[in-house]
């Protein structure tokens, strides 16, 4: 017998009905009640909807109630999937934009912490008055990387737009048509001058540009001889640019202002590690760029920043202009920094996750990846097997900077490669994994050593499950 519609509607319950059961009521806990009642009030409606659709098969008060709790409990957990979260990276790219790119060392997370509270940012303890802002850091980071000294603001992007505006002084920039590149999205360098007030003049061909044609382009408007890391684009074959030094030189006899956008940028020489391309920030200083400006979080391994060194009165009238002002980082930021700089001074890469990843070697991430294999093939549901592949540095460096790595190639008894993958990025903390010819491919390198039992852990819960 079909039911009269405003019999069935009768049995959809209550907020209060679902606010009671004890899901809606942990969640109240957590969401606050105000939260729990607005999700309790949509799953009520959405309900109500498929009643008066008729698409409920059988409707009764205790299923509905079942239902609109089901139902909160899962706007809650997708509610709560959408903020910042911790997630296991075993896509085994190394500096992995979407996932937060560098990881932070054990210090640099202390520091942040540690600087959470009340802290001497702009407090010198010796004299008890006002302090500079983030001293300490900048002195590290001039002393690392030899320069007389530096600045540091939100991020690469934001540090390229300040040297610009601030030196090139809306005259004219010399720039070679092989580095007008864009990088990662939005930060396209043509677009980038433009913005400063600084004009472009571009000289060269896309693939070779002589110091001859940097010479020419000189005029009475030029300001600065800029010089681009092309980052994750390359040319290669038939090309050619000039050495920092013969830039250097030429901007010296012509007063002019050398800057080098590292991008990524190295604080040592990683060609050992196939990035024999990344510029040597102290190596371009000794070269003689006047600035050069680089990332706090691709290679350099810390938080989210752009790191300005050069020369001492240059950087001061970049410390002076009022846009530095808008433009600078907070106390937890200098506090990352500074620990992941004194890691460097230290000498003690291995701290830094970036660094330990990168150079870890192919022996520890197979013995890894074979417990791994071992612990899941014990599990009926899943099969697991040791393939060799490539890690990837990530980050705007090389295209072909490549690791050599062993990966954990699983399948699944009954899901699909993109379902057991999709499972993955469910389960709490989420995995991130990658998919190659229907198998799941996890690359231990890029998992924190201490996240691999917690990622033993939720892959048997994925080969229990179902
Ligand atoms: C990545 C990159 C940037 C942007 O750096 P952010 O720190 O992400 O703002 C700028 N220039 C170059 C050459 C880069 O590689």
């Amino acid at each position: 017998m079909i039911q009269d519609l405003k019999e069935l509607l009768s049995l959809v319950p209550s907020i209060d009905e679902i606010l009671r059961t004890s899901t809606v009521a942990r969640i109240a806990e957590i969401a606050g009640l105000r939260r729990a009642t607005d999700l309790a009030r949509e799953a009520a409606e959405s309900v109500r909807k498929e009643l008066r659709e008729r698409s409920v098969t059988d409707p009764t008060r205790e299923s509905l109630l079942k239902e609109s709790e089901r139902r909160v409990d899962a706007a809650w957990r997708l509610e709560q999937r959408s903020g910042i979260r911790r997630v296991i990276n075993a896509t085994g790219v190394v500096i992995h934009t979407n996932l937060g790119r560098a990881p932070l060392s054990a210090k640099a997370r202390e520091a942040i912490v540690a600087a959470s509270g009340y802290c001497n940012l702009e407090y010198d303890l010796e004299t008890g008055r006002r302090g500079r802002r983030g001293a300490r850091a900048e002195i590290l980071l001039a002393e690392i990387t030899g320069a007389e000294a530096s600045l540091i603001v939100n991020n690469c992007a934001a540090a390229a737009f300040l040297v610009l505006r601030v030196l090139a002084g809306g005259g004219e920039v010399i720039i070679s048509r092989g580095e007008l590149v864009e990088i990662g999205g939005d930060f396209r360098v043509p677009d980038v001058l433009a913005e400063s007030g600084a004009r472009l003049h571009e000289v060269g061909t896309t693939n070779r540009t002589k110091v001859e044609d940097y010479r020419r382009a000189i005029n009475v408007e030029t300001q600065m001889i800029l010089r681009v890391h092309p980052s994750n684009y390359r040319i290669v074959g038939f090309t050619s640019a000039p050495e920092v030094s013969e830039l250097a030189q030429l901007a010296r006899e012509n007063g002019l202002v050398l800057y080098e956008d590292a991008g990524s940028g190295a604080l040592r020489d990683l060609s050992e590690f196939g990035l024999g391309d990344e510029p040597i920030i102290s190596r371009s200083i000794r070269d003689g760029a006047d600035i050069v400006t680089f990332s706090g979080d691709k290679l350099f391994g810390g938080v989210q920043a752009g790191l300005i060194v050069g020369r001492a009165e240059r950087i001061d009238e970049i410390r002076r202009h009022p846009l530095y002002r808008a433009l600078r980082i907070d106390k937890l930021a200098y506090a990352a920094i500074e620990a992941t700089l004194e890691a460097y001074r230290r000498d003690e890469l291995s701290e830094i996750p970036v660094m330990r990843m990168l150079s870890m070697p192919i022996g520890e991430i197979e013995s890894r990846a074979k417990r791994l294999a071992d612990r899941l093939n014990e599990n009926a549901n899943l099969s697991a097997e040791l393939v060799s592949g490539d890690s990837v540095v990530g980050g705007g460096s090389a295209p072909l900077a490549r690791r050599p790595t062993c990966l954990v190639s699983l399948t699944h008894e009954s899901l699909s490669a993109s379902a057991l993958d999709a499972a993955l990025r469910a389960s709490d903390p989420p995995v991130i994994a990658r998919i190659e010819d229907e198998r799941v491919l996890l690359d231990l390198r890029t998992v924190e050593e201490n996240d691999d039992d917690d990622l033993a852990r939720m892959l048997a819960i994925l080969g229990d499950g179902r």
